[in-house]
């Protein structure tokens, strides 16, 4: 059977390929982002709750009437409040569909879709598959932007422009400063953001997360996505929401329910009253804790770190000061075999697959998870 490709990505996903090979191999996975610690036991109660009160069937198209309540004042809450209407929130199954929804609401075949690199895997997939052409930017060695090439790479065919912050692999997170200079390069174009922002409650060293939505012209033309995957460490559940102004709304809506219709109903009865009793400021020490005690485990490896992570739970670190001759695919499988600890090529974030001298670490870990690794790692 003959059945042609629509997307450029790899036939398996590297989290896939790394997770499969950490369990083969009996290895400390610390490649696939996902947390190894017990979830919070009121959530767990929540859920069962939720299917024992009769939360079985669809709900609403926009998400659970309480849920997308509580995710109003809860954005509201934030050190750097975001106010936002009912209307504007649609509850979605996990960040990955409403990043691949939001393009197929706006984009038309040959649409050019900015970019940067490397990039989260599944958006250079999303775009092609809803028959957009990505175009790269490319970040430098420190993962930072160069204004000029973005500005190079808009063209009358951009239709969009994706933006990651906190960033997945890097760590990076975006100021307002920052923001608000993207602003100039597209407020005299239609250009729409996707604002993938999963990574909004994991900030570190007293950093504030900064939305595309706190910028006020930005906001009536930006898709902003949160998982709940991330938010409270059950990426298995597969639940997010997606912010954007009314109209924009109602365009992703017209496209979602026919992809889904709605998202899992009990689910959302349990993330609606877990938000009210959840404290993010608690979450954000816990996972600052967690980074600062890798880094501490890390220092006496023979790994490199350019700069702590700003935010997200995954920490970039440098190895070719141990093994300058190995591509950084295969010494993540070599370290997996030999050193059982799993990570994940920095290669994979970027669209040519490029040799990069570095590999990502999840830290979203046990303690002694942490701590075994480092042992293993000390060479
Ligand atoms: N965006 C980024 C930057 C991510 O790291 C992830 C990883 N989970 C996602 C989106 C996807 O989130 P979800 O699991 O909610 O689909
Ligand atoms: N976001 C997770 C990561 O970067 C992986 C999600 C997935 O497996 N697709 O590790």
């Amino acid at each position: 059977m003959n059945i042609p490709r629509k997307h450029s990505g790899s036939d398996l996903t590297i989290f896939s390929e790394m997770s499969a090979l950490a369990q083969q191999h009996n290895a400390i996975n610390l490649s696939q982002g996902f947390p190894d610690y017990e979830i919070d036991g009121r959530l767990k109660k929540l859920l069962a709750k939720a299917c024992d009160t009769n939360h079985n069937q669809y709900a609403p198209l926009q998400g659970n009437p309480l849920l997308i309540d509580n995710l109003a004042s809860f954005n509201q809450n934030r050190t750097l409040p975001l106010s936002i209407s009912k209307e504007e929130i649609t509850i979605v199954p996990g960040a990955t569909y409403a990043i691949y929804t939001a393009l197929a609401t706006i984009l038309q075949p040959g649409d050019e879709v900015i970019v940067f690199d490397p990039c989260y895997d599944s958006y250079v997939p999303a775009i092609e598959m809803n028959g957009g052409k990505p175009i790269f930017v490319p970040l430098n060695e420190k993962f930072e932007l160069n204004w000029l090439d973005l500005e190079n790479a808009i063209s009358d065919k951009t239709k969009a422009i994706i933006i990651n912050s906190p960033n997945n692999p890097s760590g990076k997170i975006w100021s307002a400063t920052a923001i608000d200079k993207f602003w100039n390069y597209i407020k005299d174009r239609e250009i729409f953001i996707i604002s993938d922002e999963v990574y909004d409650l994991l900030v570190y060293d007293d950093a504030v997360f900064y939305s595309a939505l706190h910028h006020p012209e930005i906001r009536k033309r930006c898709f902003s996505i949160f998982s709940f995957g991330k938010m409270f460490h059950i990426t298995g559940w597969k639940m997010g929401y997606i912010i954007a102004c009314e109209a924009l709304s109602t365009a992703f809506r017209r496209i979602h329910q026919y992809l889904t219709f709605c998202a899992n109903a009990p689910a959302q009865q349990a993330l609606a009253e877990y938000i009210e009793i959840f404290d993010p400021k608690e979450n954000q020490k816990t996972m600052q804790s967690k980074r600062d005690f890798f880094l501490q485990l890390m220092q006496d490896s023979p790994f490199e770190i350019k700069s702590p992570a700003q935010g997200s739970y995954f920490q970039t670190m440098n190895f070719k000061n141990y093994q300058p001759n190995m591509s950084d695919k295969d010494f993540s499988v070599w370290l997996t075999i030999e050193r059982k600890v799993a990570t994940i090529p920095v290669s994979a974030f970027y669209h040519d697959q490029r040799n990069t001298g570095n590999i990502r670490f999840c830290f979203a870990k046990k303690e002694e998870t942490l701590e075994q690794a480092a042992k293993n790692l000390r060479f």
